[in-house]
């Protein structure tokens, strides 16, 4: 059998045990998906320790994303964004385990599925937390031109550099950037805990396509206020989803079985 799982702390609420386990079981692999929940200094005896159990595979989630960078080989793509969210053991054993980030491909993996196109399109990020950058770096590498507005403004202006050709501003610029754009990312977390978006409605049109990365409630402010004025809209379980199904190919060499999985994961929203 083979032991996935993911390491956070706390993962008690996780979504990503049933949706991977969906998956195993509608291809029929001998597999399993266990949560972690290691002390916050011991991350790196715990994936060392994964290693050694011969565990094949792990997501990692807050707060772990960023350290997890230490012990790891990550992809140039996981340093860009400066986070590992999937690590993979299924190298000779001698080296590190290889960290990847797979939230970006859950952005353009979410994008594509609403058949919502990307080159080309003036975007707009809300938040420059750690949702954002994997959502920035999505963006532009496939050459949407990137603004980025967040309630510190230094942040944005720091991932803005990082993105290179990207533009900054407070959350005050969401007025005018929104009202001419083709694609908004909400990655803060305003929406979650309470009735609110940081998006004025009055910016929102109908060519507009929304992603919001939050996914508790499916159906936030932004989006029925978006979805109010005729604009696609995309729930933040799309982008969990999708960055599992990266993660599962990843691990499995096989095509995830999409539908499945989706169906798990929303059977428990
Ligand atoms: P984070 O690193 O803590 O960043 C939080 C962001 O939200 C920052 O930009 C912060 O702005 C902004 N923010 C927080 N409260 C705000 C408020 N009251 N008004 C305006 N801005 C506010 O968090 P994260 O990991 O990026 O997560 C952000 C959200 O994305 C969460 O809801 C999380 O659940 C969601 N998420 C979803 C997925 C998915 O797969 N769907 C994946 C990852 C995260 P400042 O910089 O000014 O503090």
């Amino acid at each position: 059998m083979q032991v996935f799982g993911l390491l956070g702390n706390p993962v008690g609420h996780s979504l990503s045990p049933p949706m991977h386990e969906a998956g195993y079981d509608e291809l029929g692999l001998d597999a399993r998906y266990v949560t972690f929940e290691p002390d916050r200094d011991d991350l790196g005896s715990a994936i060392e320790g994964a290693d050694s159990l011969g565990i094949s595979g792990l997501n990692v989630t807050i707060p772990f994303k960023e350290e997890a960078l230490d012990y790891v080989e990550p992809d140039d793509l996981a340093v860009r964004i400066g986070a590992v969210n999937t690590i993979d053991f299924s190298g000779d054993g001698d080296s590190l385990p290889t960290g990847h980030n797979t939230d970006a491909g859950g952005v353009r993996r979410s994008f594509a599925h609403h058949d919502v196109t990307l080159a080309g399109k003036d975007a707009v990020v809300v938040g420059a937390g750690g949702a954002a950058r994997a959502v920035g770096f999505a963006l532009a590498d496939a050459g949407a031109e990137v603004h980025v507005a967040n309630r510190t403004v230094e942040r944005a202006e720091q991932l803005a550099d990082d993105l290179s050709g990207a533009t900054a501003g407070g959350l005050e610029s969401l007025e005018t950037r929104v009202s001419d754009a083709d694609v908004l990312v909400n990655a803060t977390s305003v929406g979650m805990e309470e009735d609110a978006s940081p998006v004025p409605a009055d910016a929102l049109h109908a060519d507009l396509a929304v992603l919001d990365a939050v996914y508790r409630p499916l159906e936030t402010r932004l989006l029925r206020e978006a979805g109010e004025r005729g604009a696609t809209t995309i729930d933040g379980a799309w982008m969990l989803l999708y960055q599992g199904v990266e993660a599962f190919e990843r691990w499995t060499g096989r095509d995830a079985p999409v539908s499945a999985m989706n169906r798990a994961l929303r059977a428990r929203l």
